[in-house]
């Protein structure tokens, strides 16, 4: 999956793997556990992946890439997988090109989740997450009830330190500089989908269900 940060593409992992019985491996949840996880225990390379996340700008590809061979036995789950904040360079791309190689699997296709860029930042600025039960709000399209308190568990909504502003700002701009080139790369393999990620997220599920179907 491809898309700008906040334009869904976590949601949309989740629904489509479930539907698909799907295997969903996302590498910004890796290094979101990694940060709630006893802080003694962490590596170097995690400690180093996790300052880059609170600023906002990539984890080093090494890293990534290191998380992602952990992984690979996902890349053989029998409903298939979905790659979701990942690849995000040309480099963690074409490490995954050779990763698939030598595990016999094949891409089906890369789903792009297209949205102007003012509504990618209006969402990730007003998103608000249940630090207990990972609920996410938005503070105008989706308040809860009681303001800053989780409605399902009652505990403290918090803003997601790469969800502010500073941060937002340098995800933008790594976005454009480092992933959007990506898009040309999956159009020159052929495998590009474009998918309009406007709308509810049943409405943009079954748009990239009738666009996968149909190839
Ligand atoms: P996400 O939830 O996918 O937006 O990821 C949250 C943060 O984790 C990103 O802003 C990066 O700091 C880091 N991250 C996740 N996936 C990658 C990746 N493939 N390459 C580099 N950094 C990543």
């Amino acid at each position: 999956m491809l898309g700008a940060p906040g334009v869904g593409k976590g949601t949309q992992a989740a629904l489509l793997s479930n539907h698909l019985h799907a295997c969903h491996l996302s590498t910004g949840d890796v290094f979101r556990a990694a940060k709630s996880a006893d802080q003694c225990h962490l590596s170097p390379a995690m400690a180093q992946a996790l300052i880059a996340m609170r600023r906002g700008e990539l984890v080093a590809d090494a890293t990534v890439l290191q998380i992602v061979k952990e992984r690979t036995a996902c890349l053989s789950c029998r409903g298939g997988f979905i790659l979701d904040g990942f690849p995000r360079t040309l480099e963690q791309a074409r490490a995954l090109q050779d990763i698939l190689q030598e595990q016999h699997v094949k891409l089906d296709a890369t789903l792009d989740y297209e949205m102007p860029l003012a509504e990618v930042v209006s969402r990730l600025s007003g998103r608000r997450t249940c630090g207990t039960c990972k609920a996410v709000y938005h503070v105008q399209t989706h308040p809860p009830k009681v303001r800053d308190i989780c409605d399902l568990c009652g505990n403290a909504l918090i803003q997601r330190e790469d969800d502010k502003p500073q941060a937002v700002a340098v995800r933008m701009e790594t976005y454009q500089r480092s992933t959007a080139p990506l898009i040309d790369f999956y159009a020159k393999l052929g495998l590009l989908v474009q998918i309009k990620a406007t709308g509810s997220p049943e409405e943009i599920m079954q748009r990239s269900m009738t666009q996968l179907e149909s190839r």
